[in-house]
């Protein structure tokens, strides 16, 4: 059994609307108490109450109705994720790591987690429990319930900019193949993350995956210039220290924030599409054990400021999760290791190779060629647990399929409904979009001819 989460939106009146922006409200006000609390204790020389148990205790001291419509159950949630943060944090610091931090940010809004059998999954509708003597909220889903009724366990109310959503977590049993076809652990594939192709798979049998990764990117750049484009038309907007902002401006931070979390959805769909497509790939080629190459250790270097920022926008750990999800439902192991110099090795001869500038990866001491991140991934393949590739049983790719991650994002093909820019080549100040047939001489109108206008009325009536 594995847990999986969905995310669903919702279909709110604004009655509906103004209860669930209430529930997470409140879920705020329980978070900012405990933050209080716990600090009012430290002035005075107290110690700061951590345990869960206890925090409960506190809570229902306070007795009922403190936090409007939420519920005991759903205010114990907001308690035990404060516990929970805590002491990861403490057990991350004692074990060295300074930058762990307590919990300590106030936030308006905070999620709300409905355990089991405080919420109700009817056709596509969910009530979600409320305090008592507040009448049942049932929300409509915007789609079918991703998972059988009887296996979800938990659903989590949450917002983004504006948007309601439920997140769903499952108990979901791990695939079952037909017998001869189940992923067998000894057969195995390494994957070799990176920004212009997200995964780079070299698997047994001389077969190589490739997922592209340029919709995102594009998706990424055209998103960075969008936000660069309207920060600079409406800084002169922007409120002066100690002014309250203008309604103007209120309007343009919230525009902002839809846009953000419009990027950030769009990325995040294209994510789970390039994981999808190597677990689907490798569940059809009976590879159990996926090796991934880690990065993370190089990437806290400074490498100038654009290359930071293309490593931030690549949310690496956000990738390899996403993966490990996907390969444990399917029953394949992702064992994780280090990708130190696995793209400047030859996979031939095994000697250090300057790093290829284009895709194509040549080595000069034995003349093999080959595909970069594929190169990479058959590198990263023989650091996994006993592995070799690329031996005579396990010849390099020969056989590579080439997958896109992200079609629904615009640039791949166009949206009808974007109205941004298409991404361009050459020109680098903007385009005027996509070649369109010269004006008819005399000039052109969208306006109906009058005669035109005419004609419809006759045919209407
Ligand atoms: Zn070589």
């Amino acid at each position: 059994m594995v847990l999986r989460t969905a995310r669903v939106g919702l279909r709110v009146t604004a009655g509906q609307r103004r209860r669930c922006f209430g529930l997470l409200l409140a879920a705020g006000d329980a978070w900012a108490c405990v933050l209080d609390m716990n600090r009012w204790r430290r002035q005075r020389g107290l110690y700061g109450i951590t345990n869960f148990q206890q925090l409960c205790r506190e809570l229902h001291k306070a007795g009922p109705g403190v936090f409007g419509e939420l519920n005991s159950q759903c205010a114990e949630g907001v308690l035990r994720r404060y516990s929970d943060a805590w002491f990861a944090a403490a057990k991350r610091r004692k074990n060295g790591d300074a930058t762990a931090r307590f919990p300590r940010r106030k936030r308006r809004l905070v999620p709300v987690r409905f355990r089991y059998g405080c919420f109700v999954i009817e056709d596509q509708r969910v009530r979600l429990a409320t305090a008592r003597g507040h009448p049942p909220l049932w929300v409509r889903l915007d789609r079918e319930v991703p998972y059988p009724a009887e296996q979800i366990r938990s659903v989590t109310l949450l917002n983004e900019g504006r948007r309601l959503f439920v997140e769903m977590t499952a108990e979901i049993p791990v695939a079952t193949y037909p017998p001869g076809c189940e992923p067998d652990s000894s057969r195995m594939a390494g994957v070799d993350p990176g920004v212009i192709h997200p995964f780079a798979v070299a698997g047994p049998d001389g077969e190589g995956l490739v997922v592209s990764g340029r919709a995102i990117r594009a998706e990424t750049h055209l998103h960075l210039k969008d936000t660069k484009h309207r920060r600079r038309t409406v800084a002169k907007r922007a409120p002066k220290p100690g002014q309250a902002g203008s309604r103007r401006w209120r309007k343009y931070r919230a525009r902002q924030r839809k846009l953000e979390t419009r990027h950030k959805r769009r990325v995040k769909q294209a994510q789970h599409e390039a994981a999808k497509t190597v677990v689907t790939w490798a569940a059809q080629r009976r590879i159990g054990t996926l090796v991934v190459g880690d990065p993370r250790g190089v990437l806290t270097l400074k490498v100038g400021r654009r290359h930071n920022k293309r490593v931030q926008d690549w949310r690496i750990g956000q990738m390899l999760r996403y993966l490990k999800d996907k390969a444990e439902q399917a029953g394949i192991r992702v064992v994780l290791v280090d990708e130190r110099g696995t793209s400047s090795t030859c996979p031939a001869c095994d000697r250090r190779v300057p790093k290829p500038r284009g895709r194509q990866f040549r080595c000069m001491h034995c003349g093999f060629s080959g595909h970069r991140d594929l190169v990479g991934g058959a590198n990263i393949a023989r650091r996994g647990p006993g592995g070799t590739i690329t031996t005579n049983k396990n010849p390099f790719p020969v056989v590579i399929t080439h997958r896109r991650a992200g079609r629904h994002l615009p640039g791949t093909e166009p949206a009808r409904r974007d109205p941004r820019r298409r991404p361009h080549h050459g020109t680098v100040n903007g385009s005027h979009g996509r070649p369109r047939p010269a004006p008819p001489p005399g000039g052109e109108s969208l306006a109906p001819g009058e005669d035109q206008q005419h004609g419809l009325i006759t045919n209407v009536r």
